[in-house]
């Protein structure tokens, strides 16, 4: 959500005539967009703010501007500690970055202005995007629920439902633009349209999804994330008899202990998870299903840590996200400080539970070898430079060897999946499908 913030505070920079600079040293506006989900991004944000105030002394009209959470959040204390800081702006207000800027230079005066709520999602603003073949596009921002460990509902504010023709329509101009494949992205896109049409028709996720896939020229749909306590039954089926929505879950379990649940205030129970999981698995076939999990939660105790342990065994999930907990200022359970697990503790925990994830994840891996898998082509491989990889359509990351072939990224191919490792598949080019409409980048891949 964050990185997509920046592509719409970029889109609408552009768009108000300013020019991409190539190097900080250069610009006349640097805009930090924070992200107080990030540990340390505070001390983050300040000793940055420190490198970059030495650069108004060569360019004294260099304008920095401080947005996202952190900002939001933290409002007039960003300028009384940084004093380089000439604007600070929030999370429901940057589309007015442009003109905030405009009034620093006019009124010579650092400019602080943070919204409480969104009334609705302004829907008309640009982005410029980091990808020519995939987009994010937002459904919903904000949060009605109150996980103890995060911040988000008190800086994104209650959910805001973007309506669903203006989502159609954007795809549909991103579809025009030649992307093939959307991320729809909210904090719980589940509850998306909740809030919309009070006494009227209220579209639901699923009716979201079916009507996206509907619109030509999109191949492939995601969407993060979903928050199990309001998965239904019929997004699963929308998911699967809508062929453009990939066969994968980000499935966010959080804990396998009850107790640990019920102290985060997630709002269902490992069995409830575990019930939706299997009810996911048998409408969807071939699903793929990763999830997050917080060890070492305020109070999490041996035994809380084993039913964890237990849990993912019986889900054997794709991959999992796991972080040790760590205390966001501002949460519920940065204030549960009698009950902090000790660091040790919670590293062994984390090391045995990285472990079990490694094992299911390879033998997931392992179970794909000899299948066929159309990808869309991403990038040159990080890991060998001589190959190419691309995404299967849960997700799994597979590299391949071109063949000499000029393939460009946004491409469809199809492959033999030949090899594995825990997080990523070799694949033996079988054709390419179909090469992107648009000119894309060509990618070099070198010999060797
Ligand atoms: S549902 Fe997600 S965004 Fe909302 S409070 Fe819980 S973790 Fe945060």
């Amino acid at each position: 959500m964050n990185e997509h913030d920046s592509e719409r505070i970029a889109g609408q920079l552009l768009g108000e005539g300013y020019v991409e600079a190539s190097n900080q040293e250069q610009a006349d506006v640097l805009v930090l967009n924070t992200c107080c989900i990030r540990e340390n991004a505070d001390e983050k944000l300040y000793g940055t703010l420190g490198q970059l105030a030495s650069l108004k002394v060569t360019n004294p009209n260099l304008q920095i501007a401080v947005g996202g959470c952190l900002a939001q959040k933290d409002r007039d204390i960003v300028t009384s500690k940084a004093k380089s800081v000439d604007v600070v702006f929030g999370t429901h207000n940057l589309h007015r970055v442009g003109e905030l800027l405009r009034r620093n230079e006019l009124e010579k005066q650092a400019i602080v202005e943070i919204v409480e709520e969104l009334e609705a999602y302004p829907s008309a603003l640009p982005a410029r995007r980091e990808s020519s073949h995939s987009a994010w596009v937002t459904i919903q921002i904000g949060c009605d629920n109150s996980c103890a460990f995060c911040i988000v509902p008190t800086v994104r504010g209650k959910e805001v439902s973007r309506r669903m023709g203006d989502i159609v329509h954007e795809i549909e101009d991103l579809a025009a633009d030649g992307v093939t494949e959307i991320t729809l992205l909210g904090q719980n896109v589940n509850s998306y349209g909740r809030d919309l049409g009070a006494g009227q028709y209220r579209p639901k996720f699923a009716d979201l999804l079916r009507a996206i896939n509907e619109i030509d020229g999109i191949e492939r749909i995601r969407f993060t994330s979903p928050h199990p306590k309001d998965m239904r039954e019929e997004t699963f089926v929308a998911m699967a008899e809508c062929e453009k929505v990939c066969n994968q879950l980000h499935f966010p379990l959080q804990s396998g202990s009850n107790t640990v649940l019920a102290a985060m205030r997630r709002g269902y129970t490992s069995e409830r998870y575990l019930e939706k999981l299997d009810l996911a698995r048998n409408i969807i076939p071939d699903l793929a299903v990763t999830t997050d999990i917080i060890v070492g939660f305020p109070g999490e105790t041996d035994q809380d840590f084993e039913d964890t342990m237990r849990v993912v065994e019986q889900a054997t999930f794709d991959s999992a996200y796991t972080f040790v907990f760590s205390p966001r200022p501002g949460t519920q359970a940065a204030t549960m400080t009698d009950k902090f697990v000790d660091p040790e503790i919670a590293k062994e925990r984390i090391i045995r539970l990285c472990d079990l994830e490694k094992r299911d994840a390879t033998t997931k891996h392992k179970d794909q070898v000899g299948k066929t898998e159309d990808l869309l082509v991403v990038d040159v491989s990080r890991q060998k430079p001589n190959m190419i990889s691309g995404r299967t359509t849960q997700n799994k990351l597979v590299h391949f060897d071109p063949k000499g072939q000029a393939i460009p990224e946004g491409s469809y191919v199809r492959v033999e999946i030949t090899d594995f490792a825990s997080h990523w598949l070799f694949g033996d080019l079988i054709e390419v499908i179909s090469r992107p409409a648009k000119k894309k980048t060509l990618l070099q891949v070198s010999a060797g």
